[in-house]
């Protein structure tokens, strides 16, 4: 790089970096919706694409400027839209230096340090969610490319169990593929369903907390036979809760079906002693998909894909290619051999960073602390007039809602513009609902505290 390309480069990097610092002190103090609208955004940025250019640090000055205002403050402590993540100081340090150090990481003999870091934090997710040693772990862009990803692996093996090669026919005159869902599956399973040519699901019968029932489960595995998935849910977006893992794994491979869990966020219980019963028997399963981007707080993006099956994984994602250098070992498959992706960025790496950073105990105790929140903030909300907490608190979601839909509407639209606190709305079993995710490394007591201060203010101006 010329003399003055480096100067440049590092110009644009402190001011990136200041920019960044400001906003990370700010976090805590700036009202958390986004000030201003995307047309500001745009005009501030300038909509014309500019004849010449300028020079890089100017550009990243002026991203700030027009961008910052338009910023949600997700990495916010009190912020529970959704289910969403905030951003571990590690992570973020780690996925700076993942775009500066450019490496296209699918291959292990070529870009070794970044392989090997991911490899290391694949082995500790393992390890610590207590899935099969010698499963595969891909690193995807998210819950729903890990759904995907896993999904694939389970059409193609449960076709090939049934003498249908489809890698070679497509899917043109195979048998159909009977997958059946919990009621309440996140709707990325039935997205990457979609883009999979399976079709709709099979919705089988949920509880009022929206898991699974084995009895229905049961029901419908013997309504028919042929190749089969059952995707099976741990954390619903609104309870919670967990499917009732042990018997419907049970139901599941008794029919010879394939199991996958959609574990987004609530996977990661497996890892704490105290709410490792929330997962038990997952471990039987023949696939897992989850996040790093939503629990661990690194920045987004990052979705991890694990397949127990290695032959089944590298059969739906493997490449050739002679120009690619394949080191396949007995021991290792490249990484792209697991993802849907050839060239990508190495978006494990903010994953091993935020893992060393906690280490076993404080992972364990940023799961608890999650947990612990929601339920501070579930009796915090339950003592308040006309407020009642919809699901049973067991991990780290809370639905809220009051005496009639338009109320507790306006309470999610007045905490919204009081700028304190952010929880979002929805609909959950007929009702209007007001959704708390605890999914932020940061939230603890003094963040509740705050968030039943702003509930409390909303309330009383509705
Ligand atoms: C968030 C979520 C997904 C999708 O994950 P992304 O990371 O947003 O792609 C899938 N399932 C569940 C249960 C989720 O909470």
């Amino acid at each position: 790089m010329p003399d003055e390309a480096k100067r440049a480069s590092v110009a644009a990097l402190e001011v990136a970096t200041r920019a960044a610092e400001r906003y990370l002190e700010g976090l805590d103090e700036r009202s958390i919706p986004a000030s201003i609208g995307i047309d500001e955004v745009k005009d501030a940025l300038g909509r014309d694409l500019p004849e010449h250019g300028e020079p890089p640090a100017e550009v990243i000055e002026r991203l700030v400027r027009g961008s910052e205002p338009g910023l949600i403050a997700i990495p916010n402590p009190r912020f529970f839209g959704w289910v969403m993540g905030g951003t571990q100081p590690a992570a973020i340090a780690a996925d700076w230096l993942v775009s500066a150090w450019d490496q296209n990481t699918g291959m292990r003999d070529i870009t070794p340090g970044t392989v090997g870091a991911e490899e290391l934090a694949a082995a500790w997710i393992i390890d610590l969610l207590g899935l099969p040693a010698q499963a595969e772990v891909a690193f995807v862009t998210g819950g729903m490319m890990a759904n995907f990803t896993c999904l694939t692996a389970a059409r193609d093996e449960v076709l090939r169990r049934a003498g249908h090669n489809v890698a070679e026919k497509g899917l043109a005159g195979c048998p159909p593929v009977r997958v059946l869902v919990g009621a309440e599956r996140h709707d990325t399973v039935d997205k990457s369903l979609r883009l999979l040519g399976l079709g709709a699901a099979v919705a089988v019968d949920a509880d009022d907390q929206g898991r699974i029932r084995v009895d229905a489960l049961e029901r419908e595995l013997a309504r028919g036979e042929g190749p089969t998935i059952v995707a099976l849910q741990a954390g619903n977006v609104h309870s919670g809760a967990f499917d009732p893992f042990d018997a419907a794994i049970d139901a599941a491979h008794a029919a010879g079906a394939w199991v996958h869990i959609d574990g987004a966020f609530g996977l990661w219980a497996a890892a704490s002693p105290r709410l490792r019963g929330l997962t038990r028997a997952i471990e039987r399963a023949d696939s897992w998909a989850t996040d790093a981007h939503k629990t661990l707080s690194v920045p987004y993006d990052c979705g991890v894909a694990i397949v127990a099956d290695r032959a089944a994984m590298r059969a739906a994602m493997g490449v050739s290619g002679a120009y690619l250098s394949v080191t396949d070992s007995e021991e290792h498959l490249d990484p792209y051999h697991r993802t849907p992706e050839l060239s990508r960025r190495a978006r494990g790496v903010p994953t091993w960073a935020a893992l060393r950073a906690m280490g076993r105990s404080g992972t364990i105790a940023l799961v608890d602390r999650l947990a612990g929140s929601a339920s501070a903030l579930a009796t915090g909300l339950a003592g308040m007039p006309g407020v009642e907490v919809l699901n049973d608190v067991v991990f780290t979601q809370v639905c809220i809602a009051l005496e009639d839909d338009d109320r507790t509407a306006a309470l999610g639209e007045a905490l919204r513009a009081g700028g304190e606190a952010f929880a979002s709305s929805s609909r959950w079993r007929d009702r209007g609902v007001l959704r708390f995710s605890v999914s932020n490394w940061g939230t603890d007591q003094v963040a509740v505290d705050r968030t039943l201060a702003a509930v409390r203010r909303a309330l009383s101006s509705i």
